[in-house]
C-alpha cells in the first residue's frame, strides 16, 4: 500500500460544529485531512470534509479519495499559529446547552494517529487551555500518553475510541489502528495519572450481544469514565463499500435502512440493559441517528437529540470561579491588612 504524506495550509482552523447534538462540543480543530488509520466503517471521507476537496486530493496523487481511506494524509502544521490569531482577536464564544462550548480535537482525523499530528494537536491544546477554552480530544492512538503533563486539566477531556476489546476483530474491521488492549492500557495510564476521561464506545458491530455489552463495561468502569458514548456501525454510503471490501460478512446484514434500524434497536435495548447490571446507566450516553426517525419511539430518540452529558464541565468550572474569588479575596485582605499596618 502507497501512502501519500504531505502538509497543508487552512483559512481558519476553528470551525463551529453540529457535534453539540451529539452531546460533544460546539468547535472542532482537524489537525489534518486524511487519516492514517483509515477504519473500514468511517463515513468521514462521504462527508464535505472530503467530497469537496476530492479535485484537490487528486491533483496531490490520491486517486479515489473516498475508497483510498486511510492511504493519505496531509497536516495542518499551522494550525497553532493561526488558532493563536483567531483566538487573540475572537470576542464572541458559541456555547450551547449541549456543546458547553467545547472544542473537540477531532472529527475528521485522528488527533494522535502519528508523531507529526501529536506534535501539531499537543500545542493546539496549549494555545486553547492559554484562552482558557473547554477541550475534548477523541483519538485511536496512543500517542496522548507522552502529553498527558499537559492534558491532565480540568479543562481538558481525553475519549478513546474503543468500540470493543477484541483485538482479533479489531484487525478485522479498524487494521490500521492501535489493537484495543494497547488503547485500554493507554487510558489505564491517564486514570492513573488522573487525567479526565470519556470512552466512545462507538461503532459497535452487529454481532454484539448483550453478553459482550456487559464484560466489556464492567472493564470499562475500572477506568472511572465521565460518559461512554455509544453507536453501532453504519453499513451506508461508501463505508458501507469498503466493509464489503474489507471482507466484513456482517455489513450485508445491516445495509438496508430497515436492517440497520432494526440492529440499532436492539443493541440500544442491550447495552442499556447492560449499563442497568453494570450499575452505569447514567454514564451511558447514547448518540441517535436522526434517520431513526419512523423506526424507534420519537420520544426515546428526542431524548437523546442536543441532551448535555453528565460530564462534569460545569462543576468543574464553578470549582475553578470560586478558588479565583477565594484567591482574589485572599489577596484584597492582605493588600487592606498591610494598608493598615
Ligand atoms: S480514527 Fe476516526 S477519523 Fe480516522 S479512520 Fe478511524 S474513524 Fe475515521
Amino acid at each position: 500500500m502507497t501512502i501519500i504524506k504531505g502538509t497543508e495550509k487552512i483559512v481558519n482552523p476553528l470551525q463551529e460544529s453540529a457535534l453539540n447534538k451529539k452531546g460533544l462540543c460546539d468547535y472542532v480543530v482537524n489537525v489534518a485531512s486524511g487519516c492514517l488509520h483509515g477504519c473500514t466503517f468511517c463515513y468521514v471521507p462521504s462527508t464535505p470534509a472530503i467530497r469537496t476537496k476530492q479535485a484537490q486530493l487528486r491533483e496531490k496523487g490520491v486517486s479515489n479519495p473516498q475508497m483510498d481511506w486511510g492511504q493519505y494524509l496531509f497536516v495542518r502544521e499551522d494550525i497553532p499559529e493561526k488558532l493563536e490569531k483567531v483566538l487573540s482577536r475572537k470576542k464572541s464564544w458559541r456555547e450551547t446547552d449541549a456543546g458547553r462550548g467545547v472544542v473537540l480535537l477531532c472529527s475528521g482525523t485522528d488527533p494522535y494517529q502519528n508523531k507529526q499530528t501529536a506534535t501539531v494537536t499537543r500545542s493546539a491544546v496549549q494555545v486553547l487551555l492559554k484562552y482558557n477554552k473547554r477541550v475534548r480530544i477523541l483519538t485511536r492512538g496512543l500517542l496522548w500518553v507522552n502529553d498527558i503533563d499537559v492534558l491532565k486539566c480540568d479543562n481538558v477531556i481525553v475519549g478513546m475510541s474503543l468500540p470493543y476489546l477484541d483485538d482479533d476483530l479489531s484487525r478485522k474491521i479498524e487494521p490500521q489502528s492501535p489493537p484495543p488492549t494497547e488503547r485500554y492500557k493507554a487510558l489505564q495510564e491517564g486514570h492513573q495519572a488522573g487525567c479526565r476521561l470519556y470512552v466512545a464506545m462507538a461503532p459497535t458491530p452487529p454481532t454484539m450481544t448483550l453478553d459482550h455489552f456487559k464484560r466489556y463495561l464492567e472493564k470499562l468502569m475500572r477506568i472511572n469514565p465521565e460518559v461512554i458514548f455509544w453507536e453501532p456501525i453504519n453499513a451506508r454510503g461508501t463505508n458501507g463499500k469498503r466493509m464489503l471490501a474489507a471482507g466484513l460478512e456482517f455489513t450485508s446484514s445491516i445495509m438496508s435502512k430497515q436492517s440497520w434500524a432494526e440492529t440499532f434497536k436492539r443493541q440500544w435495548e442491550d447495552i442499556e440493559a447492560a449499563a442497568k447490571d453494570i450499575g452505569c446507566l447514567e454514564r451511558l450516553h447514547i448518540w441517535p441517528d436522526p434517520e431513526l426517525r419512523g423506526y424507534v419511539d420519537e420520544a426515546k430518540l428526542d431524548k437523546w437529540l442536543y441532551t448535555p452529558t453528565v460530564e462534569k464541565w460545569d462543576y468543574l468550572t464553578a470549582t475553578q470561579t470560586k478558588a479565583k474569588a477565594t484567591q482574589a479575596t485572599r489577596k484584597n485582605s492582605k493588600r487592606t491588612t498591610a494598608s493598615i499596618r
